[in-house]
């Protein structure tokens, strides 16, 4: 779409006006960063460096931290995932899993942005062909309930810094399945099975990106995995913001 001179001048302004706004609210209430607790940013610069990034050997399939001797993890070995890769940006170990916490149960909505900048700067060592990025849906009793899914959240962000569309309707949840916490990597798989269902119209023939939160066990990816190659996607990868060890 083209758009004309006054449109682009509009749009110039509203953007000018968006961050005037910003400012104005940041000067009254200043953020706080949410790991260290100094004031000026959701998450100050000092704290996001020191953030630990994934960097060691990986299992080549799921992204399983491995020994350096052994490429494929040993459950891959077993069982092969459907899914073209699963990589994450960051290990699951302090301050991280507070982070995360805040972000699900907290409210704390807006460190949806710092963390998938965090996702991004982290993307150019993991990256794959993507057309299409979706996140992991919450049942809609649950999102209800909770009154945003951070999975969402984080692709709008990331998918917007990687200049690659987003979609928070292709894949839902229709099973409203209990917490995967405190489960064995048995029952999670079992607690997933037809939990999702994929919009043929929406993903038929895409490389897609599911984005998530967490990876554990890797249950919950393969699932919506199985459920977006039945409507026909070409191919499925992910990338978490943290992995579990
Ligand atoms: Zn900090
Ligand atoms: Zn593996």
């Amino acid at each position: 779409m083209l758009l004309d001179n006054h449109q682009v001048s509009a749009n110039a302004w509203q953007v000018r006006a968006r961050h005037i706004k910003k400012a104005f609210f940041n000067l009254i209430f200043p953020p706080v960063c949410a790991s260290c607790g100094s004031v000026g940013a959701l998450l100050c610069h000092n704290c996001r460096t020191q953030i630990p990034r994934i960097n060691g050997k990986i299992c080549v399939h799921c992204g399983r931290l491995v020994a350096a001797a052994q490429p494929v993890c040993l459950a891959c070995q077993k069982q092969a995932i459907p899914l073209s890769q699963i990589r994450a940006a960051l290990l699951f170990t302090p301050p991280v899993p507070d982070l995360i916490h805040q972000l699900k149960y907290k409210g704390a909505f807006g460190l949806a942005e710092p963390l998938a900048e965090l996702m991004a700067d982290c993307w150019p060592r993991w990256q794959t062909a993507v057309d299409l990025i979706l996140p992991i849906p919450l049942h809609p009793n649950r999102q209800k309930r909770r009154g945003y899914n951070q999975s969402d959240l984080l692709v709008h962000h990331f998918a917007q810094q990687l200049g690659i569309p987003g979609d928070t309707a292709a894949l839902r949840r229709v099973r409203n399945t209990p917490p995967q916490v405190g489960l064995s990597a048995t029952e999670r798989a079992e607690n997933m099975v037809d939990a999702f269902r994929a919009e043929n119209g929406r993903v038929a023939g895409k490389r897609i990106l599911l984005v998530d939160d967490v990876c554990t066990t890797g249950a919950t990816l393969t699932e919506a995995a199985h459920a977006l190659l039945a409507a026909g996607a070409n191919s499925v990868s992910a990338y978490c913001l943290a992995r579990a060890t």
